[in-house]
């Protein structure tokens, strides 16, 4: 084929497949104008997710009318005026194509006006092509309305994914310019609800409270510093605050907000040994320096920039935050926190004592093996499944019953009876009901016992996991797993993205137990949760499962996603490394240890058992 210049619009919607991926490119591209243009106030509308309609309003300078055919044209820009201007950008637009982008894959309208002009002026593009402009009365400011986003573009279209994920794009879109500028006015509302409003002159941590809850809000550290022309300041999370991602880093350049790979490191390393591994910090950090030492024109999107002196921002980065931590004192404030671990060391504090709840539950909860003789006709153990608050049904002593009517050879406190009915139970299959159980527990941590071909040493851990998840995926697949409801139910704020995906999976997590009401604005109400969790902290419950949904750039297919989802819930139920076990407990364990027969791996991929032959120990100990 011989080689032709590609017509504007093919070279348009070639821009536009670049910068323009979902609704929420199209909310930033227009809020950048506005900010662009000097606009104190912004009101973002949204219908549909944005796929249906995306309307911002602004109070900036306006766009004369004879200027708006250049406007929606590409290549077309009023910030850049030379070639040298491109490397001292202080705007957040510089190329010229996001409207021109955007008018060539929808409807688009802009009404504008400017100061010194009488009237308003109206342009229509649909498509890319471009009405006459005409005269319509307006304020100052301009307002961009865009409509049927990639009618034209069916491919694109198909890829849009729910109202309610485009919606959480859409106000994480929003949220980035937000708190890249809080002395400016915006809002946000979706179909008839006001989502957000912000209002001008917020400072940072009231711009942080209003977009990621007042609870993160409260906990921010301050740092700030300034290095020859570069100056850094902003909130980090304590460390008793982080996600399983790094999406609650935002970093901000010159007002605009970026990814940077060096910097999320530089952040990762500051909290080296205050937080677990798998966890990330929480961080809202401005910087500001003059334009010539970054090149923001690396990315289609400006995402990533290119720093002259990326080395040296690194390390103002961590000496900052070091600096700062070394002089707060970490330790204090975490035991002023109801729930945390006096060695300040990470969020894992925090789950101490629920831990020991949990071990408290499991116990119980092996103690309901026994009941489940016939399936489904039982209660699952519901009584011990509660809070561990009405005594007569608590795990320690029935599960001491039930296990004597499994192994009788357990001779104990022989005067106790075993419950009616305990003594009809069939074991599961591959349990071992009839064989005394010769075990011990070594390190608080590995149960060793024999078997027909030697010694087992096992993972407790491990095993209990692996029991729990089979018992769970169980009662999931029998829609089984009993949820509790919550008198009053519990509102949990979360980040945009997150509460998109919440609501989304709000049918999976419905059968996981897990009950979700939308509140309004990013704040989502746990109605039930999984009644075998029911010492555990709803928020926390939710916020572990969250990281999974929204970590990940595509979305898991809905069984991984469950499979995930009960491998999470199993693990944080599951007895850990550490903690002491009754006899009792170690024989309920190891009776179902054919659970890690057939897998001898946990699913970190650690295994969860290791045998020693008779034959090896026999050749140890020169027996032959
Ligand atoms: P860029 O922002 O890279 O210049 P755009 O296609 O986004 O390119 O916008 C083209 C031009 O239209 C801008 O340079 C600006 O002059 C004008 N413009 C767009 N939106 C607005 C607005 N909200 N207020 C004032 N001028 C605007
Ligand atoms: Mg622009």
């Amino acid at each position: 084929m011989p080689i032709h210049r590609l017509p504007p619009s093919l070279i348009n919607k070639i821009a536009a497949g670049e910068v323009i991926e979902r609704p929420a490119s199209v909310v930033k591209e227009l809020m950048e104008n506005a900010v662009d243009a000097g606009a104190t106030r912004i009101d973002v509308r949204v219908e549909g997710g944005g796929a249906e309609m995306i309307r911002v309003v602004d109070n900036g300078g306006g766009i004369a009318a004879d200027d708006l055919p250049l406007a929606v044209a590409s290549h077309a820009t009023s910030k850049l005026a030379e070639a040298d201007d491109l490397f001292r950008v202080a705007t957040l637009g510089f190329r010229g194509e996001a409207l021109a982008s955007i008018a060539e894959v929808s409807r688009l309208a802009i009404r504008s006006r400017t100061a010194e002009s009488e009237s308003g002026a109206e342009i229509e593009v649909v498509g890319g092509s471009a009405s006459e402009v005409s005269p319509c009365g307006c304020p100052v400011g301009t307002t961009v309305e865009v409509r049927n986003l990639f009618f034209n573009t069916p491919v694109r279209r198909k890829f849009l994914r729910s109202k309610q994920t485009e919606m959480g794009h859409t106000s994480e879109a929003f949220t980035r310019i937000a708190l890249a500028r809080p002395h400016v006015h915006f809002t946000l509302g979706h179909n008839d609800r006001q989502a957000l409003d912000l209002a001008a002159g917020q400072d940072g941590r009231e711009r942080i409270a209003s977009v990621a809850g007042r609870s993160l809000a409260e906990g921010l550290i301050w740092v700030e510093s300034t290095h020859g022309d570069v100056q850094l300041s902003g909130y980090v999370a304590h460390p008793s605050h982080s996600r399983g991602n790094s999406r609650m880093q935002y970093l901000f350049l010159n007002g605009r907000y970026i990814r940077d790979r060096a910097l999320q490191h530089a952040l990762s390393e500051a909290y080296r040994g205050l937080l677990m591994t798998g966890r990330y910090p929480i961080a809202f950090l401005w910087l500001a320096m003059p334009p010539e030492l970054v090149d923001v024109n690396v990315h289609p999107t400006k995402l990533e920039v290119r720093f002259q002196n990326a080395d040296r921002l690194y390390s103002q980065l961590l000496s900052t935050l070091r600096a700062k931590f070394l002089s707060t004192d970490l330790t204090a404030r975490v035991e002023s926190l109801p729930d945390d671990d006096p060695t300040g060391a990470h969020d894992e504090g925090q789950t101490a004592q629920v831990r020991q709840q949990v071990v408290d539950w499991a116990k119980g909860e092996i103690a309901s093996w026994g009941r489940q003789s016939a399936p489904g006709a039982d209660d699952g153990g519901a009584a011990s499944l509660g809070p561990r608050v009405s005594p007569p049904q608590t795990a320690p002593l029935e599960l001491t019953r039930l296990d004597r009517a499994w192994a009788p050879a357990a001779e104990d406190e022989p005067d106790e009876e075993p419950p009616p009915g305990a003594h009809a139970t069939s074991p599961a299959p591959g349990s071992f009901p009839d064989v005394p159980v010769k075990a011990m527990q070594v390190h608080n941590r590995y149960l060793v016992t024999e078997t027909d071909e030697g010694v087992m040493v096992i993972d407790q851990h491990a095993l209990h996991e692996r029991i729990l998840y089979e018992q769970l995926k169980g009662r999931v697949m029998s829609g089984a797993v009993e949820s509790q409801s919550l008198l009053v139910p519990e509102p949990v704020d979360l980040s945009p993205a997150e509460a998109a995906a919440v609501l989304e999976h709000r049918e999976l997590l419905a059968k996981l137990g897990m009950r979700i009401e939308p509140f309004g604005g990013d704040t989502i109400l746990v109605a039930g949760y999984p009644a075998m969790l029911a010492n555990m902290n709803p928020a926390e419950v939710l916020h572990g499962l969250v990281d999974r949904l929204v970590s990940g750039g595509k979305l898991p297919d809905q069984r991984d996603l469950l499979d995930e989802l009960l491998h999470t819930i199993a693990c944080k139920a599951a007895v850990k490394a550490g903690d002491r076990l009754a006899p009792e407990e170690i024989e309920a364990l190891l009776k179902r240890r054919h659970l890690i027969d057939d897998a001898h791996h946990c699913p970190h991929g650690r295994p969860a058992a290791v045998v020693l032959s008779r034959e090896e120990l026999d050749r140890q100990f020169k027996r032959v």
